[in-house]
């Protein structure tokens, strides 16, 4: 402190640059720069919330938080119920806690069903047998994504249903969990309500993966009102959260006994599970931000982007644009650039590589299966999917995880490539 005083005391004096005093008076530390340090591509992401692409840009608050929450101690538990409590409020649900993703948020959630409060059962996971617990989760086989993996990882098996008289008939004294996947909603017979009123019929509690379906902002609340016992979502997609973050909502004695399988506590299943204050906090915060974010100003700045990039390559010889906007699950104007390649000579999967070799290095989507068929870096794709992907002439683009002026960067480069390799 007075140190401090006396350096500031002779900063005012006329031939301070002459004094050695080291330390005093620097300008302000140049930040290491890992990326760069250690050559790691960082890119222009136009193609979306993917995991193997990092996720999302943090919001600034986000990053503020970790930053201020990491020069201190916390007890876990406290900043988790204190966190929980304010969630919970936020999105209408009994309880809520941060969890290490949607996964982790399955995964502890029915790890919670099997166990309640018993420290006993807590141990005995994930061997079910002769322990008494529930050992099965019924889903509809529409809804049995690969996410579902997550409550393998308890011991549970899924068992698959498509009628309402399947879900009758499956239910038995093994029966932990109705589980429901929300993107696949309109493929299953079974719609929201009803699943819910089959579980409240039966006293077993009912789930919803929700993991990337934000926006709308209004889907945080509306599985939580509609009468799921546990709504998983994602922290690190939409909402701009740490990537190693996600919600677990439900009910109190649930989210209670979920907590009890996790992290601080135990060397149980779910010891990989954990989660720091600093994530906990940086959860809460983009939540917050999210639910008091402009929407609609955000709905328009991402289709004016996104209608600057069509207009950028729409006139091209050859190329055709679309926009359209998911039904269910990353919902966001999404633009489709496809083209005749009797005209552009390239491929879609070589237009991906043209623009992520590129300067600036740009990701975008180029497919319509799902990305994460594929391995950025590896150029690796599922070999049962790599025969339907050629002649696929087209990209696809979305502006949500695009910074400032990035849109017209991806502009230029789509609009240059095609022309490069249009032979008309
Ligand atoms: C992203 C996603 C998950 C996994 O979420 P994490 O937060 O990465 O654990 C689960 N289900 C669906 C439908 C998803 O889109």
């Amino acid at each position: 402190m007075k140190r401090r005083k006396v350096i500031q005391g002779l900063s005012t004096l006329p031939l301070i640059g002459s004094l050695p005093l080291s330390g005093a008076r620097v300008a302000p530390k140049k930040k290491r720069d890992l990326i760069a340090e250690l050559g790691i591509r960082s890119f222009i992401n136009a193609a979306g919330t993917l995991t193997y692409m990092s996720g999302c840009i943090m919001h600034e608050e986000v990053v503020d938080t970790i930053e201020n929450t990491s020069r201190h101690f916390c007890m876990i538990d406290e900043v988790q119920d204190k966190v929980g409590e304010k969630i919970a409020k936020l999105v209408h649900s009994e309880a809520a806690m941060v969890t290490c993703g949607a996964f982790s948020a399955m995964t502890l959630g029915l790890a919670g069903v099997l166990t309640g409060l018993d420290v006993r059962k807590v141990e005995q996971l994930p061997h079910l047998e002769d322990t008494g617990m529930k050992s099965e989760v019924i889903c509809q086989k529409s809804h049995n994504e690969r996410y579902n993996h997550a409550f393998l990882n308890t011991g549970c098996k899924v068992i698959e249903v498509e009628t309402a008289e399947d879900v009758e008939r499956a239910i038995s004294e093994r029966t932990a969990l109705l589980h429901f996947l929300n993107i696949t909603t309109n493929a299953g017979q079974i719609k929201h309500e009803e699943w819910v009123a089959l579980g409240k019929k039966h006293n077993i509690p009912t789930s919803i993966d929700i993991a990337a379906d934000v926006p709308p902002v209004s889907n945080l609340w509306k599985f939580n009102d509609m009468g799921f016992d546990m709504v998983f979502i994602s922290g690190g997609k939409a909402m701009r959260g740490p990537q190693s973050a996600g919600i677990l909502m439900g009910r109190k004695d649930i989210v209670a006994a979920a907590r009890l399988n996790a992290p601080p506590r135990g060397f149980t299943v779910a010891r990989g599970h954990k989660v720091n204050k600093e994530e906990i906090l940086g959860m809460y915060v983009a939540l917050e931000k999210f639910i008091s974010g402009d929407h609609d100003r955000e709905w328009k700045e991402w289709e004016a982007q996104i209608a600057r990039i069509e207009n950028a390559v729409k006139d091209l010889p050859g190329v055709t644009t679309k926009v359209t906007i998911p039904e269910l699950g990353n919902i966001t104007p999404t633009l489709t650039i496809s083209w005749d390649d009797s005209i552009v000579k390239l491929t879609g999967r070589q237009l991906r590589d043209k623009l992520r070799f590129g300067s600036p290095s740009i990701e975008a989507g180029f497919s319509g299966l799902p990305l994460y068929y594929y391995q950025a870096g590896s150029d690796s794709i599922d070999p049962a999917t790599e025969g339907t992907l050629k002649g696929a002439n087209l990209i696809r683009v979305t502006a949500w995880m695009l910074q400032p002026g990035e849109d017209k960067v991806v502009a230029r480069r789509i609009r240059e490539e095609l022309t490069g390799a249009s032979g008309a």
